[in-house]
């Protein structure tokens, strides 16, 4: 058979999450949490079923819950959003993305995006018959060098995608990022893909800077979000896209014929666990200190952070202790030192290796001290 993806392989979390659990390594490769979730919103769920909401769901998703968003979105960031026409739920965000690239790329459209990228993105845009378009981010501040991106419009350039807080480095995106995406964007008149699963996920009291904050920008936009990150249980796959009532329909033409809906009980559950506020506004502070925990852990060992305000990542490079490229690095780390991380090479599409891996401090305690307990076995 002629294959679709020629050039893809396995998923770098794939890859090494099982080498983590072959050699017995500790992970913070994979980025997931190791604590348990809230008792409260699983039993929201329970309650769900027991209480008989285990049929079909609405297509859009449970209106309760599209409610809540809408509510939601109106306490965060003062915006009115229609949970009608411009909210639908997903198995998950990187669904979401998909069905976003698959709504809108025909084929020989550019997409743009940035490197190093989330290693969903490229194969979505390639098997919609999308021409992929990556920029490096400047490197190591990891910003967006938004001469390099007006240069790259063709006529051809039919969206850009942008993800704040960013994964895999954790920069964020400014106000005054915001503006010159949006005179691009509205210049060229494109579609703007804006991944913002790690909304919560941001430190230092940096503001999130949500598309949904940007009207002009909103008109062209596809906004996806991840439950998983904001409740700690990325293994329910439940998420939602949000885009205006124009881009809403064509999205849920894909996604009707797709999986058409989604986990019932969890979307009742979540429908009425959101009423607690907490859950979401402490999880900058909740994240934070386990940023600074491992970040203080590591301070006496070769490593260099590379400085992330939000996501659950942090980069670190080992450039002043070994020359080898970062997936042998990586690899040694797992079966030398009995950890996994993630090297950064592999989420460029060439490999770009500036000697720098990944870690996820979603962990408990116990996890980061065991991590930072085989780092510090490197020498300089
Ligand atoms: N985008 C980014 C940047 C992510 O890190 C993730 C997490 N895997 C997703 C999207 C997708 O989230 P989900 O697990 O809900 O598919
Ligand atoms: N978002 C997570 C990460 O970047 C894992 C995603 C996945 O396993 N597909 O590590």
């Amino acid at each position: 058979m002629e294959s679709k993806l020629p050039h893809i392989g396995t998923s770098i979390f794939t890859v090494m999450s099982q080498l983590a659990a072959k050699h017995g390594a500790i992970n913070l490769g994979q980025g997931f949490p190791d604590f348990p979730m809230s008792a409260e919103l699983i039993e929201c769920v329970n309650q769900a079923m027991k209480d008989g909401g285990n049929q079909y769901a609405h297509s859009y998703g449970v209106p309760a819950l599209r409610t809540a968003l809408a509510e939601k979105i109106q306490f965060l960031y003062g915006t009115n959003i229609h949970p009608e026409t411009d909210i639908t739920i997903t198995p998950g965000g990187t669904y979401a993305l998909y069905t976003a690239f698959t709504t809108i790329i025909q084929p020989g459209d550019e997409v743009i995006i940035f490197e190093p990228a989330y290693d969903s993105y490229i194969p979505n845009i390639t098997i919609n018959g999308g021409v992929v378009v990556p920029i490096a981010l400047s490197f190591p501040t990891y910003t967006i060098p938004w001469d390099k991106v007006k240069a790259a419009i063709t006529p051809k350039t039919k969206a850009i995608l942008v993800n704040s807080p960013h994964n895999p480095t954790g920069t964020v995106m400014t106000h005054t990022d915001i503006l010159q995406l949006q005179e691009i964007i509205v210049t060229n008149n494109l579609y703007l893909i804006s991944d913002e699963v790690y909304e919560h996920l941001i430190y230092d009291n940096k503001p999130h800077a949500s598309i949904l904050k940007y009207p002009e920008l909103y008109k062209r936009s596809f906004i996806i979000y991840s439950f998983g990150k904001t409740y700690h249980c990325t293994g329910w796959k439940l998420g939602y896209c949000i885009a205006p009532d124009h881009l809403s329909k064509e999205f849920r033409k894909v996604h009707q014929f797709n999986v058409f809906s989604c986990d019932t009980p969890k979307q009742l559950g979540i429908a009425k666990y959101m009423s607690n506020k907490e859950a979401y506004l402490t999880l900058g502070n909740f994240y934070q200190e386990k940023r600074d925990y491992l970040r203080a852990l590591l301070k006496d060992t070769p490593l260099q952070a590379i400085p992330s305000s939000g996501s659950y990542f942090e980069s670190y490079s080992y450039a002043s202790i070994s020359n080898e490229a970062d997936t042998l690095f990586a690899e040694k780390l797992v079966t030398e030192y009995g950890i996994a991380t993630i090297p950064m090479s592999a989420f460029y599409h060439d490999g770009t290796d500036h000697k720098v891996i990944r870690l996820c401090f979603a962990k408990q305690k116990e996890t980061l001290d065991a991590a930072a307990a085989c780092l510090q076995k490197l020498k300089n």
